[in-house]
């Protein structure tokens, strides 16, 4: 069985779809920055997960290790979230980054890690797990009845057994010479939404996909699909749809931008009334168990901004940028915190100009949350940021080339091709901020390129704003005309 290398992530792709599978293992041609595995140690989480588990403090006696890289003499490559040994038992652990219950991807993936566990010669004797409610709020002691923890030994040790036929046929699939034949489908959405949904979606042989379309969702797109309409011209014109929906059909068909010049103009009054003028991007990356007191499961760390400042009486614009390189190190996320605070406290007239009001906010309350002395700073600092993603999402502004979506990744590139392309493009890889946020340090080659794609966010969000603002000044001239 020896050949291509694999890893749990490639086998859980090769379960939903091989083409998926493939594309992953092949991945390296598409993207030269990938990194090794994500390694994460944590002193705090020893006790946590060992309390949760064990029902007992940690003791001498006991042994846990966590986030370790398990490679056999084949290849084959899985890394534990946890193992406890304890009276000679080793017990494999896998916190699940969800608060459901654990399902049959879970168990199967559990069986994979402990199948190449056991492989490199140390039994597994349990499988666990350990699910943390998001309403949880970490205070340096474990709450289990908020925590669901779930044995499941049965129901791994079923699917152990057809792991190797399963390795088998993922190997075969990923050294083909040339990407397997898949129709989108179900198994594009779910469990989750499959990282290569835009490769594949994009590939459509439809000029105008029904799968561009923002405002019809996933299951009535899927509907039409399933009905065999697959271009926008073949849906009938009795198909139940509202009136936006059919507008931004029209839309699509003519090729053309739609424009709510009104809409624009009052959207942005503030910007017209604004002397000086930021642009904010802040990135993040979520940890799935709290690492900091007050701070929940799933909490979203920021660790990197990129803000310019522009002077409109004086046309002047800087900038400033900040990476924390240790963004898990409560002292060194402090030290970040209170910089971004002091950064936007500078100058408290000025307009700040973001893109998704809810995930800035977010990450801001998570501050707040951990460091509650920056909570009024904070919320000052948010009553003045103005949201240009409203604008999109509204479809003040559409243009069928966003393919119905209304994030940065597709916006950036319609309006501003001018921006350094293959940063752009790195920011549609599949996982490219996990895979550089965890092999961060102060001398990673990867900081640099993930200052640069931070700065390219901001950067647009200006060149959006001046793109905004020159359609806006277009219409008013043929107004007076
Ligand atoms: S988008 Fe769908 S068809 Fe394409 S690789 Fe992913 S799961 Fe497979």
């Amino acid at each position: 069985m020896a050949g291509r290398s694999i890893n749990t992530e490639m086998f859980m792709n090769h379960l939903r779809c091989d083409k998926s599978a493939y594309l992953l293992a092949n991945e390296e041609r598409l993207d030269p920055l990938k990194t090794s595995p994500i390694s994460l140690e944590i002193e705090g989480y020893k006790n946590f997960i060992f309390s949760l588990i064990c029902n007992e403090e940690w003791h001498e006696n006991t042994d846990i290790i966590q986030n370790k890289l398990f490679v056999t003499s084949d290849d084959e490559t899985a890394v534990a979230d946890a193992i406890i040994t304890r009276n000679n038992k080793n017990i494999l652990i896998k916190i699940k980054h969800s608060t459901e219950k654990a399902d049959g991807n879970d168990l199967y993936e559990l069986a994979y890690i402990s199948y190449v566990i056991e492989k490199t010669g140390m039994k597994i004797h349990e499988y666990w797990v350990c699910s943390t409610n998001s309403s949880y709020v970490f205070h340096d002691y474990v709450e289990k009845e908020i925590i669901r923890v779930e044995c499941s030994f049965n129901k791994v040790e079923a699917r152990l057994k057809t792991i190797p036929s399963l390795i088998k046929h993922l190997k075969i699939n990923i050294s083909k010479r040339t990407i397997p034949e898949k129709n989108v489908g179900w198994y594009c959405e779910r469990p989750n939404q499959c990282v290569f949904k835009k490769f594949c979606y994009d590939a459509l042989p439809f000029s105008d996909s029904i799968f561009d379309l923002g405002e019809t969702n996933k299951s009535n797109q899927m509907r039409l699909h399933f009905k065999g309409i697959t271009d926008v011209r073949d849906i009938p014109s009795d198909e139940k749809l509202t009136q936006k929906q059919w507008n931004e059909i029209k839309s699509v068909l003519s090729k053309k931008p739609q424009i709510d010049v009104e809409s624009l103009k009052s959207f942005l009054t503030k910007f017209f009334n604004s002397q000086s003028i930021w642009y904010l991007s802040i990135d993040y990356k979520t940890t799935s168990l709290p690492f900091l007191s007050r701070s929940k499961p799933f909490f979203k760390v920021p660790f990197q901004y990129s803000l310019h400042n522009e002077n409109r009486k004086t046309n002047n614009i800087s900038h400033f940028s900040e990476i924390n390189d240790d963004p898990l190190n409560p002292i060194n996320f402090r030290h970040f915190a209170a910089k971004l605070v002091k950064d936007l406290s500078y100058d408290p007239g000025a307009l700040i100009i973001i893109y998704n009001k809810n995930r800035i906010s977010e990450l801001l309350c998570n501050i707040s949350e951990v460091f509650p002395e920056y909570k009024e700073e904070l919320r000052l600092i948010s009553n003045r940021m103005l949201d240009l993603k409203e604008i999109f999402k509204n479809r003040w502004y559409f243009d069928p080339k966003f393919k119905g979506s209304s994030r940065i990744k597709d916006i950036l590139p319609v309006l501003c091709p001018s921006l350094k392309t293959e940063l752009l493009h790195s920011l549609n890889l599949p996982n490219y901020k996990n895979k550089h946020f965890f092999s961060m340090s102060k001398t990673s080659p990867h900081k640099k390129e993930l200052q640069e794609v931070n700065k390219i966010y901001s950067t647009g969000l200006r060149m959006i704003t001046s793109f905004l603002i020159e359609i806006i000044k277009k219409s008013s001239v043929r107004k007076k005309r």
